[in-house]
């Protein structure tokens, strides 16, 4: 049987997964530094995927871009820009906060206040894990350099913040996990909790969504869709057109992980629901190493991406994965003796949520 090659833009820890994943059924992926002057070796009927959103015009970087199977381009457009992101979700009426582009330094503060009292201010483009963001409240200080850069959000008292990986396949076949419940500190994702009760609304209102973005952009592959709890329904935060660190704990947590199912809609093999394996954790290891005591701990893998350590860079993280809540608090319990203080408040946050 003839598979095509996966070809991913980007040479992280989401291209090293989906290597692992393809690995059983020998499916090839190859991850790619796009930034680089470097003629590769591309097949005509390689299949292109990114795990990174933009990268330069590089001969590298436009020989993956201008591939006849580079995937997903219009979705990529729409969503590096986060003007362009919202206008979309607006045009979808899909719920979203209210929000302005920011364009003319003379209005800024006025714009600003028009979102109300509290405004997250956020780069167009390049930011990820909370970078090219800040807060501002009505009276505080308005930076120049927002005009033209940077769009404005109100500022949203949700309860909690959930997300939901989709796939989609040619055919325009769609399918879903639960939502995850996420935990993020300074921006960047700390834990995930899968695999507990999730109302219905939610998950229908979030499939319904996520689903009109992706038939809209004919999208093939996965996305995730991050949102904001507010009142017992959902307001969509960002969409990741890849797949996302809120979908880890597939890996261990269901029958078909997300980077298997990414892999599935790309060489176009049969798409299927995945099922949810009992209850799941994930943290992530943030500038931190692990330690091999933990592998003593029912339900625990450690994935570690081979990086170096620098503070605050998502290094690896921890999957814990039991059969029911009871099982997953006393896992949890036994990990909160053996972590360092920084990650002890993550693993406490994912046992509140049980
Ligand atoms: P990612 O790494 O997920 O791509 P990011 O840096 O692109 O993150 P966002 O997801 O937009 O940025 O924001 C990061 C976090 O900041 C959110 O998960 C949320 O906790 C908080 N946040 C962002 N926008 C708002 C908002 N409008 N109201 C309240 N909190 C917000
Ligand atoms: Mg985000």
């Amino acid at each position: 049987m003839m598979l095509p090659r996966i070809v991913v833009a980007g040479n992280g820890q989401l291209g090293q997964m989906l290597q692992q994943a393809g690995a059983p059924m020998q499916l090839q992926v190859m991850p790619v530094e796009p930034n680089q002057d470097i003629e590769i070796a591309l097949h005509s009927d390689d299949v292109i995927t990114v795990e990174i959103e933009h990268w330069p015009d590089t001969v590298t970087g436009l020989q993956l871009k201008n591939h006849p199977n580079f995937r997903n381009a219009g979705a990529l457009h729409a969503v590096i820009d986060r003007k362009r992101q919202k206008s979309l979700l607006d045009r979808l009426q899909v719920p979203t906060a209210p929000w302005v582009v920011l364009d003319d330094e003379a209005t800024l503060e006025e714009d600003l206040t028009g979102l109300g009292e509290r405004a997250v201010v956020k780069r167009r483009r390049g930011g990820y894990d909370g970078r090219g963001q800040w807060r501002w409240q009505s009276g505080g200080e308005v930076e120049s350099e927002w005009a033209g850069t940077c769009i404005a959000e109100a500022m949203i008292p949700f309860s909690h913040e959930v997300s939901l990986v989709g796939a989609r396949n040619a055919a325009g076949e769609k399918v879903f996990y639960p939502l995850t419940r996420n935990w993020h500190e300074n921006g960047i994702l700390r834990a995930s909790v899968a695999g507990i009760d999730v109302p219905e609304i939610q998950q229908q209102h979030a499939e319904q969504w996520l689903s009109r973005i992706m038939d809209d952009q004919e999208y093939i592959g996965v996305m995730a869709m991050e949102c904001f709890v507010v009142d017992g329904d959902l307001l969509v935060n960002e969409l990741a057109p890849r797949v996302h660190n809120s979908g880890h704990w597939t890996q261990e947590g269901a029958t078909i992980s997300q980077f298997e199912l990414h892999l599935r809609a790309l060489a176009d093999l049969p798409l299927l629901t995945p099922e949810v394996k009992g209850v799941s954790v994930m943290y992530n290891l943030l500038g931190r190493n692990w330690k091999p005591q933990w592998l003593g701990i029912d339900g625990i893998h450690v994935h570690w991406y081979g990086k170096s350590l620098r503070p605050g860079r998502k290094v690896g993280h921890v999957n814990i994965n039991r059969p029911d809540p009871a099982k997953l608090g006393e896992s949890l319990q036994k990990l909160l003796a053996q972590v360092d203080d920084e990650d002890r408040v993550a693993i406490q946050w994912s046992l509140d949520q049980l």
